[in-house]
């Protein structure tokens, strides 16, 4: 079929790359086990495609027999070197074990047997057939090559079922990964199954597909493979973090410690050697971590006697029989953190103080304005309060009676004003004395209020005026009202220092008229008054409705000058 220098070439071509993979994939067994199970595929490669590539050259039974036995060995090789890759890739944490090698080991030992021991049982090679010359030197096979051919597919399908299965379910980021290996594992297969079909042994390309495995899988592991990487980068994250990690043994030594770590133990101590590994860590850091690990807070000085304070914790080593052999410590340095926390605190408690005064502030801020309340309000009734009677002044009457004259028009109401006058008032200072006079007037003002309605206003109007504001009542019961009192006035002497007082007042009532305003009230009640004082005095008149008007509330017209007498 193929040319044989090419056929040669080919199978040197691939002893020459399958040993370059092997050789890689030898040096980093330890650190990537996928990469060490490529290597023994590889191995295997190299074993069967030389022994077909020197099979080509040597014409010899014997030696064509040795390289045979050779090249089964590495036949053999394959399925196991794959079987490993497929649990490898799939399984970052699995590693060769001694039974599975034991076991794996098993079928090319039997195998070896069986073809070494050929001559005599002729159940793996068929003896040379005289008619064919070939035969000789490229016999066919027996039913134990196919028990081993049986074999090895088992073993590869096991292998491919994994990578499939781990293809369908496994992270994404790996999936590159195993269908690289399932792809590459296609051309051997094929390679495979033809020579097996036409039975051309000569040119059983295998060996090369499975070469083409390696180096497609080589280079998937590289790019793909993750978990190469971890090693490599807990490596770096181990260095990177900024809390010390150590690893210390029984007696206290340091076994390993990170940059951060490093970076502590020198800040501890002048003159460390290059080589922290192996220094006390006893002596170091003054104590080791209790027994059974856990968590403490540490307090130190620095070689130049800052305080250090350090989180420190601690989980023991323990040997396969339990026993301690060391401990993991991490060291967090919370010396700034612990100052932000104290200081923070400090803050809390200095706000807690000044609200505390604040609230004191505004409780006495909060009694102040009560008191300037009652200060204000005491002030706006003294302003609106005769000092001598405690009655209502002008100033209170004047805005009392505008409110009253517009409820009146609004409400079409009656309201009646009284003027009332002490009648020879001066004769009273003239004869008692003023003090005296003045006990008259607060007399005379508690009669007023005592008699008055909750609604009625009673106001000193100045000197010995006074003004009765009676809102709903029409002129003429408010002047029989006025009458009543000036009798009861009139009829009880006033005691006054040991005198006895006869006082009468004058009064003048006006009822409001449509149009009148309050100052116009006032003014007919004036009037009135004057001529209660010019009829005789001790007596109530009421101010005539002026002329042509009608009353805010009656609506009647009033007839002429009713003026009355007591
Ligand atoms: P009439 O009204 O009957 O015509 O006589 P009268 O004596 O009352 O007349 P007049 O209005 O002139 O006198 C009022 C007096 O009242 C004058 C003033 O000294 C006195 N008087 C005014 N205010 C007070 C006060 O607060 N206390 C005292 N004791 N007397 C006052
Ligand atoms: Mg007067
Ligand atoms: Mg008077």
């Amino acid at each position: 079929m193929l040319g044989l220098p090419f056929l040669v070439l080919l199978f040197m071509l691939a002893t020459s790359v399958a040993a370059a993979v092997t050789a890689v994939g030898w040096r980093r067994r330890r650190t990537a086990p996928a990469v060490g199970a490529l290597a023994l595929l590889s191995a295997a490669i190299v074993v069967w495609s030389a022994a077909d590539a020197l099979a080509f050259l040597v014409q010899d039974a014997v030696v064509g027999h040795l390289l045979r036995v050779t090249k089964f060995i590495g036949v053999c090789a394959i399925p196991a070197g794959f079987f490993c890759l497929s649990l490898a890739v799939v399984d970052r944490m699995w590693r060769l074990s001694r039974r599975t090698a034991l076991l794996l080991a098993v079928e090319p030992v039997l195998v070896l047997v069986a073809s070494v021991t050929d001559p005599w049982h002729h159940l793996f090679f068929l003896p040379p057939d005289p008619a064919d010359p070939m035969t000789l030197t490229r016999p066919d096979f027996g039913p134990l090559f196919w028990v081993h051919t049986a074999y090895s597919y088992l073993l590869l399908s096991v292998g491919v079922t994994r990578l499939i299965r781990a293809w369908v379910r496994g992270p994404r980021a790996q999936r590159k990964l195993y269908g690289a290996i399932l792809l590459g594992a296609i051309l051997p297969a094929v390679a495979n199954i033809i020579a097996l079909w036409w039975g051309d042994y000569a040119t059983d390309l295998t060996p090369v597909g499975f070469c083409v495995t390696a180096v497609v899988t080589y280079w998937a592991l590289v790019h793909h493979s993750l978990p190469e990487l971890i090693p490599v980068a807990r490596g770096h994250v181990f260095d990177m973090i900024g809390d010390t990690v150590a690893t210390i043994d029984a007696s206290g030594r340091v076994l390993d410690l990170n940059s951060a770590g490093e970076r502590l133990l020198r800040r501890m101590a002048y003159g460390l050697p290059d080589r922290i590994v192996g220094l006390s860590f006893e002596k170091e850091f003054g104590g080791l971590p209790s027994a059974d690990g856990g968590e403490t807070d540490l307090a130190l000085a620095d070689r130049d006697g800052r305080r250090i304070e350090l989180n420190v914790r601690s989980s023991p080593l323990l040997d396969s029989r339990g026993g301690r052999v060391g401990w993991v410590m991490v060291m967090r340095d919370v010396t700034a953190l612990n100052r932000q926390r104290r200081e923070l605190e400090q803050a809390n408690a200095r706000l807690h103080e000044q609200r505390h005064e604040l609230e004191q502030a505004n409780a006495r801020l909060h009694e102040q304005l009560r008191t300037i309340e009652t200060l204000r309000a005491d002030l706006a009734e003294q302003a609106v309060r005769d000092a001598l009677t405690g009655l209502h002044n002008r100033r209170h009457l004047m805005e009392a009676l505008r409110r009253e004259a517009a409820r009146a028009v609004a409400d079409r109401s009656p309201l009646s004003l009284a003027l009332l006058d002490v009648d020879h008032f001066k004769q009273v200072n003239d004869g008692y004395g003023h003090g005296a006079g003045d006990e008259v007037l607060v007399r005379l003002s508690g009669l007023l209020t005592g008699q008055a309605r909750p609604q009625d206003v009673v106001a000193r109007y100045g000197g010995e005026e006074f003004v009765v504001v009676l809102p709903g009542v029409p002129g003429d019961r408010a002047r029989d009202m006025v009458e009543a009192l000036r009798a009861r006035v009139a009829g009880e002497p006033v005691h006054v220092g040991g005198h006895t007082l006869h006082v009468t007042f004058s009064a003048g009532v006006a009822c409001l008229s449509g149009g009148q305003d309050p100052e116009d009230l006032l003014h007919a009640a004036d009037e009135a008054l004057y001529a209660a004082k010019r009829g005789g005095r001790d007596r109530v008149e009421l101010a005539a409705a002026p002329d042509g008007r009608e009353t805010a509330a009656s609506g009647h017209r009033d007839s002429g000058s009713s003026s009355a007498a007591a």
